[in-house]
């Protein structure tokens, strides 16, 4: 005797029933972003349970496939032809299928596709569950050392300097860590329209997370900037993280000013930067930037360097 959750695939919703019979269900899985040991027991479960693989780039996640053994059948979901395949996958669910979605890496949905499937699956009372793994953003933000409680993820911002000047103007005044993808070769552009917008904040460049060859810098905006324009384009796939407004904290700049003025009392402006940027944990760059501002201001007053 069939037991209660059986499924019958080739159910039909009985006649006047608002549902279907069998409703499937879709699950996110999130797949390593470079080190394969980083996919979870969880997903690779998943991903043998599924009736069905939805993936961008078959030939990458075959690849992931065979490294866990797993033999299933794929079905290609991506930015174009996501409008055509969305009513395929609903319908495979509401025969009562499980639908695995996976990106080429990382988590699906960020900054990849998914989520009109996803809304529309939710919308047909399809249940939807995650199986939650690796993100470049997630894991740039929390390796980058800025602050982590409040943080907005941009994405890919435009490719065209105009264009992205204003993105970042939009968002230059949030008191949160702004994080966002951007490919090597246009890094150095990024840097100095992110350096020419948001003025030189805290910042990091994450590189080739989980790799061999992972790396993250951290340093000013004008530091980066200044570290990529002599070292040229790095390699590989790159995040950037920066953080709040340094003048959020309208205070933050008082208490520099102050701690300034007092360590210009009684040291030369580059012992006085480098005691305040160590004690206060502002980029020394930025802080002997503004030891010069403030002992140009008081001129003679505070002594000779
Ligand atoms: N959904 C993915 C995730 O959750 O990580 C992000 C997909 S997005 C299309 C791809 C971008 O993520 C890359 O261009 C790069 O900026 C970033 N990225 C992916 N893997 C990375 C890695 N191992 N190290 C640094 N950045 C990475």
């Amino acid at each position: 005797m069939a037991k209660p959750n059986d499924r019958d695939r080739s159910s039909k919703p009985a006649p006047g029933s608002l549902r279907p019979a069998q409703i499937g269900e879709l699950g996110l899985v999130a797949t390593p972003i470079g080190n394969l040991g980083d996919l979870s027991v969880r997903a690779a479960d998943y991903l043998r349970a599924a009736d069905v693989i939805a993936c961008e780039d078959s030939r990458i996640t075959i690849r992931l496939l065979q490294h866990l053994g797993i033999k299933k059948p794929l079905l290609s979901y991506h930015d174009h032809n996501a409008d055509e395949m969305r009513p395929r996958l609903i319908e495979r669910l509401q025969r009562g299928e499980k639908v695995a979605l996976v990106s080429d890496a990382g988590t699906p949905l960020i900054s990849d596709p998914g989520f009109k499937l996803v809304r529309e699956a939710a919308s047909l009372g399809i249940s939807v569950t995650a199986l939650p793994g690796p993100s470049a953003p997630i894991m740039a933000l929390i390796l980058s050392g800025l602050p982590t409680d409040r943080f907005l993820f941009l994405g890919f911002l435009a490719a065209k300097t105009a264009a992205r000047r204003v993105e970042l103007e939009e968002v230059a005044g949030l008191r949160a860590s702004l994080i966002l993808f951007e490919t090597a070769p246009r890094l150095v552009t990024a840097l100095g329209d992110l350096r020419a917008v948001l003025g030189d904040r805290p910042a990091a460049v994450a590189r080739e997370l989980t790799k061999m060859f992972e790396e993250v810098r951290r340093g000013s905006l004008q530091e980066l900037l200044d570290h990529y324009t002599e070292a040229g384009p790095p390699k590989g796939e790159i995040v950037i993280v920066i953080g709040p407004p340094l003048a959020a904290a309208a205070n933050a700049a008082v208490d520099l000013d102050a701690a300034l003025l007092k360590a210009l009392g009684v040291m030369r402006v580059k012992e006085a930067a480098e005691a305040v940027a160590a004690a206060t944990n502002l980029p020394k760059r930025q802080v002997y930037q503004r030891a010069l501002e403030l002992k140009q201001q008081a001129g003679e007053a505070i002594g000779d360097d």
